[in-house]
């Protein structure tokens, strides 16, 4: 652990426990989700105990609280990610209600038959499936960038699918399955000297590296609040203002208009134009203060951890029989998720006994078919990690791969 971290374990009350099957608990899944802090939990009681009502809305005194609340969980996150404009964050439910939003609004708005979307084979569904829903719907033609032997995006490749009929470039900032952390701001430069837009997938990317929107030239970007230390259900899609004043409404209904008339309906400004209904609204609110969480902490202390636990992690998990970890192989290129097979062990086999000795560990295809088609696997054993993790879990973790091998007659 890093000086300033020693203690940061007792800021997250769930880590701290013994499983029901006696074991202590090895959180190794936080790219799933991650866990979150005290003060999290305590604004969300908070918010329910306090001053809990809708926003917006009422001229009560609960009511100017919790909206005041609200906007200024906004106004942290634009901030955080150095937006110009609170108006730039829209609250939705997560990444993949963010990417819907995007390919439904501006998709049917502005694309037309022949034009290109560039994607690759690491996305994650939730970045792959809209865009393919959409290119269909509306005759568009996905191309792929491809990747490298060590998982990395062949960027002379990109450079060559771009052509004016590109409109989008839509891009994980971090793969949830290798680990490749990809070059936006090169990528962004390269896409907007073609005419298109860029769409990043920050899922990942964002609860471990600092974000500049504007100095990155991101166009649209979306993030999931409970993968960044704050609640599930929340989640943000950040777009350029000219680019979202543009777009037509994604959902319709209250809150997203500015009259409605029986033959026709006028659209709220910006953020409320894309947030109809009532929104998650104590998720949004804690959303903040994880952001807060983060900011006290500081992304040097957090990767300076990160990087400690990902080169020691390399170095063990290299150690082991029979093991390949897919992905850059160097940690300057990749993040602390860790993606593996051991030959001759099945990936639910293998996160099934690792669960008996209390290490919470992913399997399946992650929400990657195409990527792991690529691989040429049908799954893969992930172990996700983040600043409140220890080099001793990882040890524990290599101890479970040891058991895991024994009862699967590895040895
Ligand atoms: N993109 C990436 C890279 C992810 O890892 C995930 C979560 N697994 C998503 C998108 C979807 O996020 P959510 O389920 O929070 O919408």
């Amino acid at each position: 652990m890093v000086a300033n971290l020693t203690s940061i374990r007792d800021d997250f009350p769930i880590l701290n426990q013994k499983l029901p099957n006696g074991q202590p608990l090895v959180y190794l899944d936080s790219g799933a989700s991650a866990q979150r802090p005290r003060s999290v939990i305590n604004k969300i009681t908070e918010v329910y105990e306090q001053y809990y009502s809708n926003v917006h809305r009422g001229v009560h005194q609960l009511g100017d609280r919790v909206t005041t609340e609200m906007e200024a969980a906004r106004s942290r996150i634009q901030s955080f990610i150095s937006a110009e404009l609170p108006e730039e964050i829209i609250f939705t439910s997560g990444t993949t209600m963010s990417i819907n939003l995007i390919a439904q609004a501006w998709g049917r708005h502005f694309l037309k038959g022949g034009d290109e979307i560039i994607l690759n084979e690491m996305e994650h569904h939730a970045n792959f499936v809209p865009w393919q829903a959409i290119a269909r719907e509306r005759g568009a033609v996905l191309k792929f960038i491809q990747l490298t032997p060590e998982g990395r995006l062949d960027l002379d490749h990109y450079q060559g699918l771009l052509t004016a009929k590109t409109k989008l470039v839509a891009v994980t900032g971090m793969s949830n399955v290798l680990g490749t952390i990809n070059p936006i701001r090169e990528m962004a430069t390269r896409a907007h000297e073609a005419g298109a837009l860029i769409f990043v997938d920050g899922a990942q990317s964002v609860p471990h590296q600092p974000v500049d929107v504007v100095g990155s030239e991101i166009d649209f970007l979306a993030f999931s609040g409970h993968k960044l230390f704050g609640p599930s259900g929340i989640g943000v899609l950040y777009g350029r203002k000219a680019l979202l004043e543009n777009l037509p409404p994604f959902l319709y209904g209250g809150n997203m208009i500015s009259e409605v008339r029986l033959d026709e309906s006028h659209w709220a400004s910006l953020p409320a134009r894309f947030e109809a209904g009532t929104p998650a609204i104590t998720d949004a609110i804690a959303l903040g203060t994880a952001i807060d969480y983060i900011t006290e902490l500081g992304f040097d202390t957090i990767q300076e951890q990160e990087h400690l636990l990902g080169e020691y992690a390399l170095q063990k998990l290299r150690e082991v029989p029979g093991l390949q970890i897919y992905g850059p192989q160097e940690l300057e290129q990749r993040g602390t998720i860790f993606s593996f097979n051991i030959t001759g062990a099945h990936p639910e086999d293998l996160a099934t006994l690792l669960d008996r000795k209390g290490i919470a560990v992913r399997h399946g295809h992650h929400c990657t078919m195409p990527l792991h088609q690529h691989l040429n696997i049908a799954a893969s054993v992930r172990a996700s990690l983040t600043f409140y993790n220890t080099t001793d879990e990882i040890d524990a973790l290599i101890d479970a791969i040891d058991f895991a091998r024994k009862r699967l007659r590895l040895t």
